[in-house]
């Protein structure tokens, strides 16, 4: 795994986990849409995504995948699985940085 791509996994990790908190705040006022961020990894995109709490609990059952805004993907290291209007469901290519993004899984892999 290059040092790019470490980076951005690591950058996608840390937006996960900013997304974790607001699903958990966004589950005490009972709606059913959350107003996440975009997880493409790079550090200046604060891009917003709308995405029914179903589905992001879906997505985020599995620590490989990513939600991103259309068009974020690094399609060298990762592949677009689902196509929303909205969003994207981006999976890590590499072994090693699906591994990283498991590891960093604040839900613990
Ligand atoms: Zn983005």
């Amino acid at each position: 795994m290059s040092k790019r791509e470490e980076r951005i996994g690591r950058n996608e990790a840390l937006f996960r986990e900013v997304n974790e908190r607001i699903e958990r705040v966004t589950e005490t006022l009972q709606v059913e849409t959350l107003t996440i961020l975009c997880e493409c990894g790079d550090p200046s995109c604060f891009e917003q995504i709308e995405v029914s709490l179903p589905d992001y609990e879906r997505v985020r059952a599995d620590p490989t995948l990513f939600l991103i805004r259309v068009g974020h993907e690094h399609s060298d290291i990762e592949d677009v699985v689902e196509e929303h209007e909205d969003y994207h469901v981006i999976r890590k290519k590499n072994a090693s940085a699906a591994a990283q993004a498991r590891k960093l899984d604040p839900r613990g892999g």
